[in-house]
């Protein structure tokens, strides 16, 4: 369905990201991975995308934190990929810490990555995708991009700041065949999770049992985590004609966490 695009999928090495690439490959879609990892196991996943879906793969260790590194990668998806079709802002970071100990690094670094980063590869994906006259840009966002939590200033401010980013992003790309949308999860457990349970554990003197259950999937009401799969093929979904119509909004996949 999307032979011939490109999709660039920020923080695809791990978790929700990877399975968004996996999935996107599956349809067809080129794929640039990025993120940080082993570079063995990111070879081998850039490989084995290319030859069970018959695509081109690649990959940038670009780190989003850093402006020059941004727009390194996207003058090699431009250079060796013809420019980004399907723009996928996923790569993101967590720290818990009470505000007012929260570290200014931490901070700093939490709206760099989850939420400047996605303005730069905005801004430097746009001339193309109306150029083309198409492009879709998903931004992974997060129920806490709607409510928030205690002891998650950063994250939640960056958040926040995707939806908003999103409302403009999608009104100015209206006309030039180019939707912006956000998914916003509630707890996926991937690795991101996993540390945060630690991290919560520590910072409220629970067990990570607890944690799971009193804290994570207490405010999901469906007392389920959501799947990377299941992440993976609303973004496909946005892709696909389908989706044409839906244009900056803030898209729950929570298990019904937002309606309370
Ligand atoms: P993860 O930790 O499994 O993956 C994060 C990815 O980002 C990795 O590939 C990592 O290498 C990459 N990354 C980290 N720092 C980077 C940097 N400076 N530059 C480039 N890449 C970097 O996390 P995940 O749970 O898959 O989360 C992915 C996105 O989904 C994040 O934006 C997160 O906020 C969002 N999200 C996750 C959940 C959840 O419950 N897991 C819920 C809602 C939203």
């Amino acid at each position: 369905m999307l032979k011939g695009k490109t999709a660039l999928v920020t923080g695809s090495t791990s978790g929700i990201g990877k399975a968004i690439a996996t999935r996107l490959a599956s349809e067809g879609c080129n794929i640039v991975l990025n993120g940080f990892g082993d570079a063995g196991e990111i070879d081998t996943l850039k490989r084995s995308l290319a030859s069970e879906h018959g695509v081109m793969a690649g990959y940038s260790s670009a780190d989003l934190t850093r402006v020059p590194a941004i727009e390194n990668m996207m003058k090699y998806v431009e250079d060796d990929f013809g420019g980004v079709d399907i723009l996928v802002n996923n790569a993101g970071m967590q720290f818990v810490s009470p505000i007012e100990d929260f570290p200014v690094d931490k901070w700093n670094l939490i709206i760099a990555l989850n939420l400047s980063a996605a303005f730069h590869t905005i801004r430097l994906s746009f001339p193309g995708m109306k150029q083309k006259g198409w492009g879709r840009i998903i931004n992974i966002a997060s129920a806490h991009a709607k409510v928030a939590s205690p002891f998650k200033s950063a994250y939640v401010a960056a958040k926040h700041g995707i939806s908003g980013l999103t409302k403009v992003t999608a009104l100015e790309g209206a006309t030039h065949g180019i939707r912006c949308n956000s998914i916003c999860p509630g707890y996926v457990l991937t690795p991101l999770v996993e540390n945060q349970v630690a991290d919560t554990a520590k910072a409220r003197g629970m067990t990570e049992e607890q944690v799971k259950r009193d804290v994570l999937l207490a405010a999901q009401p469906t007392k389920e985590f959501v799947t990377v799969e299941q992440v993976a093929a609303f973004t496909a979904f946005l892709c696909s004609p389908d989706g044409d119509q839906i244009n900056g909004t803030d898209l729950s996949v929570d298990g019904g966490w937002t309606a309370q």
